[in-house]
């Protein structure tokens, strides 16, 4: 496999820590020992996440091609997009992003708190559309494209968490590179690692990168987008796409896209009374965060799984943290009470 031919921009503070969740394991029973790997503190840029991780490898892209202009696209409390207007800011480049109504939430501030807050401190270009929930390419991003070429700019999309992107899986490709070599230091395998999936390049990079060792099937993707047939659809597309770009010999099967749908509901951007509680639990014995949108999601997830009896007792388990506590603040409605 070859990730190394790849250019990559470091926007990371470098390899991200993984630390056992001691209090969290213990009070689920203890057979089951938890750890989370943490991609929510991973840079110094507007507190980093999954997507910066991803944009490593498309920001050589964007400089090559000479765009002055970042474009992309998300829901109004999009990780995403926060993460694209840090980068900008950093680079010295200019940002349009499309914020779409893509949750049935409206908290009082919604559009004014959080991570649109922060697009905005940091100079985006914020454009409130009215369209719905959709991981794939829209047409008010088009037309932001549009309006930057019109105004003389060089635009370079970006589209919703950088998956449709041809070097979108490459960041978690070497996330998995990344997690062998912790492996080594640490002195074991993890059994399973679980990971929030919407758009599909983040759990699609890590399964090509662990299918070098044939235990992409050991990566439990949690679906978060509560349209799971098209996450899965979209998160095996991007797997052979990636696979095919790196060179690992071969085609990632059906079986080594596991996708979780029994978490995502009651619909994306919502939560349900099982991910609040799983906020609330993870907090209160890990000071650790979590959102209502995504990590929350895959949180009640592990909860529930260990619960459950899901795990062989003696597993290791990774939990990987893609970030997005910087939406709690629209949430401040759910949590007026803790
Ligand atoms: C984008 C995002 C995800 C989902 O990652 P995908 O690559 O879109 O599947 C999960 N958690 C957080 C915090 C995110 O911002």
């Amino acid at each position: 496999m070859k990730i190394e031919r790849f250019p990559r921009y470091p926007l990371t503070f470098g390899p991200t820590h993984i630390h056992p969740l001691n209090r969290l394991s213990a009070h689920l029973g203890g057979k089951v020992k938890l750890y989370a790997k943490r991609e929510d503190c991973n840079s110094g840029l507007a507190f980093g996440g999954n997507k910066t991780r991803k944009l490593e490898y498309l920001i050589p892209d964007v400089l090559e091609q000479g765009a002055d202009t970042l474009v992309s696209i998300g829901g109004i409390q999009s990780n995403q997009t926060r993460q694209v207007a840090a980068v900008a800011a950093h680079l010295g480049l200019r940002c349009v992003l499309v914020q779409e109504n893509w949750v049935n939430y409206a908290d009082a501030v919604y559009d004014r708190v959080g991570n649109i807050q922060m697009s905005r401190i940091m100079g985006a270009d914020v454009r409130l559309v009215c369209d719905g929930f959709d991981i794939g390419i829209r047409k008010s991003w088009k037309e932001a494209m549009e309006s930057v070429l019109n105004d003389g700019g060089k635009p370079y999309p970006i589209p919703a968490g950088c998956s449709e992107h041809p070097l979108g899986g490459l960041g978690f490709v070497r996330f998995a590179e990344e997690v062998r070599e912790q492996e080594v230091e640490l002195g074991f395998r993890f059994d399973y690692i679980v990971v929030c999936s919407v758009t599909g390049s983040t759990q699609a990079g890590m399964a090509v990168g662990f299918a070098a060792e044939k235990r992409a099937n050991r990566v439990i993707g949690i679906d978060a987008s509560a349209r799971p047939e098209h996450t899965r659809e979209q998160i095996l597309r991007i797997a052979r796409h990636t696979a095919q770009l790196v060179d690992l010999g071969r085609e990632i099967t059906d079986t080594e896209i596991v996708l979780d749908t029994r978490y995502g509901g009651p619909e994306y951007g919502l939560p349900s009374e099982g991910t609040l509680e799983a906020i609330r639990l993870c907090g209160r014995f890990e000071g650790v965060m979590t959102d209502p949108v995504y990590e929350g999601k895959s949180m009640h997830a592990l909860i529930d799984m260990v619960r459950g009896g899901e795990f062989p007792g003696g597993s290791r388990v990774l939990y990987v943290h893609l970030g997005g506590a910087p939406a709690l603040s629209a949430y401040s409605f759910l949590f007026r009470d803790g």
